[in-house]
């Protein structure tokens, strides 16, 4: 039996790498091949076959309120009937640049772009024309988009497929980039100590969901924030996933640390393209026209995806429940695992690892059971749970998942691990 997803998979690798627009999505994590959707309502999608899951992908994490939420479909649609690009200013994003920054008090400046990727390369750059250096420390694991130099020890795709580091990156770029083990305060005062005149930032995941959600360690991130303050580097809190996902103000407002600058993505955009990047304005006032570091964009503050952000974050601060709700939720699907496995959980993202544990870094996350973890990924889809196609990524709940959706997951996960 050939179903129309698959189809269309042979069909998509004939004139897509891979068949996909992102690695993650062909599966090579778990094996198989992927499902293609056609649409989403809710804490639902639907593919191709007409099957119907549960969604604990949510889009890699911007769906924070579910699919198509009325407020958010409501917004693009009004954007739509006046225009779809004007590469000029216009109202909304002065809008959004101002919820921006009152939701995250450390950012005072803020600059919308297009993707993550975008914001993490651009507030590096930032980073190394403010403070006159070259180096970037990053954490084995994390996740910062595909910029060249941030792809050394990468996690999500990059850690799924196994892929050594840098193929087409310049031997310079990588060279220029320090990673250290995640939640090791004294990896991060060795490399001070060695390199301290010559980091211009360190970047890094507060909470880690690109090898799974991995937390920080207690004092781990004051550590980095009193390491760059006294060095004169500075500290980029990379919140492209944890913005506005695991707290309103994101993982900063969670552990009450203030970064110099912080990238945000995904939720950001109400599940349309939109990153930025923003922090100090001292440090911002220097991104071009202000200052001499360039960084521009066609479609950056592009009607569309800035109406779909301003509607979310309006949400959000009319509704702070949501967010107690999430913890509740994700707290209960948490509960589900066995005696053996290891969860981590921040909020709405959690990652079900498949060892004793516990994960804490890159090293321990690698130790996972990964045959057992793609068995598990096809137990859940052949039932109608979509979790994230590889060991290496953490699961999101929504606004839109009911109590009853959590509690059919759990019961089904738990009939994995019985082996009922
Ligand atoms: C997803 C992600 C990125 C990259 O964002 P894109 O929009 O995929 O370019 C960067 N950093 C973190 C922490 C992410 O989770």
């Amino acid at each position: 039996m050939t179903s129309r997803s698959k189809t269309l998979f042979d069909r998509a690798q004939k004139s897509i790498p891979g068949g996909v627009n992102s690695p993650v999505r062909a599966f090579r994590g778990v094996g198989g091949s992927p499902p293609f959707m056609v649409r989403g309502q809710g804490s639902r999608i639907w593919d191709e076959d007409g099957n119907e899951y549960i969604d604990y992908v949510c889009s890699w994490g911007p769906l924070l309120l579910g699919h198509r939420p009325p407020e958010i479909v409501e917004a693009i649609e009004r954007a739509l009937s006046t225009g779809t690009s004007f590469g000029m200013p216009t109202e909304r994003e002065v809008e959004l640049a101002e919820a921006i920054c009152d939701a995250v008090p450390s950012i005072e400046m803020v600059r919308l772009v297009n993707s993550g990727t975008e914001a993490t390369m651009s507030a590096l750059r930032l980073a190394r024309a403010f403070t006159g250096r070259d180096l970037a420390v990053k954490f084995e694991g994390c996740y910062h988009g595909h910029v060249d130099s941030l792809l050394v020890k990468a996690g999500s795709g990059v850690a799924t497929l196994g892929i050594p580091d840098t193929a087409g990156v310049p031997k310079a770029f990588a060279d220029s980039t320090i990673a250290l083990p995640y939640n090791s305060p004294q990896a991060v005062a060795d490399a001070f100590e060695r390199y301290g005149d010559q980091i211009a930032a360190v970047i890094v995941e507060p909470v880690v969901g690109n090898m799974g959600c991995v937390p920080p360690a207690s004092g781990f991130l004051e550590t980095l924030r009193e390491l760059t303050s006294s060095y004169g580097a500075l500290l980029i809190f990379d919140e492209v996933m944890t913005g506005f996902r695991v707290a309103f103000g994101g993982a900063q407002a969670l552990y009450g640390i203030r970064p110099d600058l912080t990238t945000l993505g995904k939720v950001i955009g109400g599940g349309l393209p939109v990153g930025a990047y923003g922090g100090r304005r001292d440090i911002m006032s220097m991104v071009a026209p202000a200052g001499p570091v360039y960084q521009a964009g066609t479609l950056s503050g592009n009607p569309l995806a800035v109406a779909a952000g301003l509607a979310m974050l309006r949400h959000l601060k009319a509704h702070p429940e949501i967010y107690s709700q999430l913890e509740v939720r994700t707290a209960q699907l948490a509960a589900a695992a066995p005696a053996g496995l290891t969860v981590n959980r921040v909020g709405s993202m959690l990652t079900f690892f498949f060892t004793a544990g516990p994960v804490t870094d890159w090293d321990s996350a690698e130790r996972c059971d990964r045959p057992r973890f793609a068995q598990f990924f096809h137990w859940m889809l052949d039932r109608g749970f979509y979790l994230p196609p590889s060991q290496f990524e953490a699961a999101f709940v929504s606004a839109a998942h009911s109590e009853e959706d959590i509690e059919r997951t759990a019961a089904v996960i738990r009939q994995f691990f019985t082996g009922a």
